[in-house]
């Protein structure tokens, strides 16, 4: 059922409630007004009367005076003796007679009986001279004015309560629709947005500002919201899509050069036993390289799992001094010095020791990749008070300083390192695992100058 439908007929419920309320009350008082006027009037009737009875002089009997006189067509009078004889009676009641209620008489009451078909107000009075009881004055009205007047009355609501009832449903139904367009216009728009999938479509908010045009607004900022996790679900899409073409390019790169790498062993190898081991050496080159980017998406999945890895005490020194020791000269790279390792020595950290070197790793295959070959890469450790900072620094492109702030951000990526192979993982790993150890990474880079990621992590 429709809202404005439902209001209508609540509103008209509510309203015939308070009119049949309001019309039996004043009906109710009207009438016992005019009866309790009706039944004043015969009493004071029946009162005039008595001060005008008195007893004959010659006899022991009761002296009437003309009932006529007190003449009024509704009014009727009758006195008898204790015998039940009419002594007189107005003549207005032709031959009927009014009965004597003895017990009303007793109790001094009015009562409503019927006479020859007419309803009459009867009163009975005692009429008592010098102590002593001489008969009865019986005084009625007839109350059929009143009835009429009531029924008129009572007429007079149902005519009003219908008028009422229909003119102020007709009135409530066209009001209710009014306020109700601007929703079903809301609607309608709404609807047009989910059929036609425009997400930048806004609903326009028409009039004041009520509380329709406030739903307006808080649809369209649903609506923008919408949008923006719309757009952010496609960006992190694309970004996905091009994360699987650059693994399966990373992966398919160390994987190719085995291959052919088994296959010349496979020729030559067996005579040509220099060119085997150089060619071993590439391939364990290769499958390391492997191994490491296999590393860092296991540590991604496992950090978004919120699985930590296990953690013992680990000497910062032999780390990093393992790393350095890994990474000999060769031609075609940039040089590494690793320098002040031996301010280090007996630096313990809490930590897992693979993924501590996997950060260090991260950071250093950077610095290699993004500085050509005749620059310089290195490695420099310190101590401040309770922490232990290692700093690898390079003179290679730089970071545009738009793009540092998101440097950390996963698969974010600056435009002037596009021409090397990578995902945009590396960084926002080497970063989660800073965090899991306590510690963090910052970076300083000016472009074409090179760039400084300082790592510091918490002392055991
Ligand atoms: P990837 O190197 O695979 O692109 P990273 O998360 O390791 O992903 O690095 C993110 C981005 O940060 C890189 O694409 C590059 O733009 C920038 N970056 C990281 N290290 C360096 C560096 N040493 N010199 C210049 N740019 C760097």
């Amino acid at each position: 059922m429709y809202i404005r439908t439902r209001l209508t007929l609540w509103f008209l419920f509510i309203l015939a409630l308070m009119l049949a309320t309001f019309s039996a009350t004043i009906y109710q008082l009207t009438r016992s007004n005019l009866l309790g006027w009706v039944n004043q009037d015969v009493r004071h009737q029946a009162a005039v009367l008595h001060a005008t009875i008195h007893l004959c002089p010659a006899s022991a009997t009761l002296c009437v005076p003309q009932l006529d006189v007190f003449n009024a067509p509704d009014i009727y009078l009758q006195v008898q003796d204790l015998r039940g004889t009419i002594l007189a009676s107005s003549g207005n009641l032709g031959k009927h007679t009014l009965p004597l209620l003895r017990d009303a008489v007793a109790a001094d009451q009015v009562k409503e009986v019927s006479v020859g078909n007419m309803p009459l107000f009867v009163y009975g009075q005692p009429v008592v001279i010098n102590h002593r009881l001489l008969g009865y004055i019986i005084a009625a009205r007839s109350p059929q004015t009143v009835y009429v007047a009531l029924h008129q009355l009572n007429q007079l609501f149902y005519l009003g309560v219908v008028v009422a009832f229909g003119l102020a449903g007709l009135a409530v139904w066209l009001l209710v629709r009014r306020a109700m367009l601007p929703l079903e216009y809301l609607a309608s728009t709404a609807t047009e947005v989910a059929v036609t999938k425009d997400h930048s479509r806004r609903l326009s908010p028409r009039g004041h500002s009520d509380e329709i045009s406030r739903l307006a607004y808080t649809i369209n900022g649903m609506l923008q919201a919408l949008e923006d996790s719309y757009q952010e679900v496609q960006k992190v899409n694309d970004l996905q899509r091009h994360f699987l073409i650059d693994m399966s390019h990373e992966l398919r790169t160390p994987l190719t050069v085995m291959l052919s790498s088994l296959d010349l062993i496979k020729k030559v190898g067996a005579t040509d036993p220099e060119f085997q081991a150089s060619s071993l050496e590439r391939m364990q080159v290769e499958a390391e390289r492997m191994a490491r980017m296999v590393t860092q998406l296991l540590i991604l999945a496992r950090s978004d799992a919120n699985v930590t890895a296990a953690h013992e005490p680990v000497l910062v020194r032999d780390l990093v001094a393992d790393i350095c020791r890994q990474r000999h000269p060769t031609d075609g790279v940039p040089t590494l010095e690793c320098r002040d390792l031996e301010l280090l020595e007996g630096a313990l950290v809490w930590g897992n020791p693979d993924y501590l070197k996997q950060l260090f790793l991260i950071l250093l295959d950077n610095a290699f990749k993004y500085t050509p070959a005749n620059g310089r890469v290195e490695i420099v450790g310190s101590l401040h008070g309770g922490t232990v900072t290692i700093t690898v620094a390079d003179t290679g492109i730089g970071i545009p300083s738009s793009d540092l702030p998101r440097i950390f951000d996963r698969f974010h990526r600056a435009e002037n390192a596009r021409f090397q192979s990578g995902a945009g993982l590396g960084l926002a790993i080497a970063q989660r695992i800073a965090e899991q150890h306590g510690g963090k990474i910052e970076v300083e880079s000016e472009l074409d100058q090179g760039s400084r990621f300082i790592i510091t992590l918490p002392l055991l």
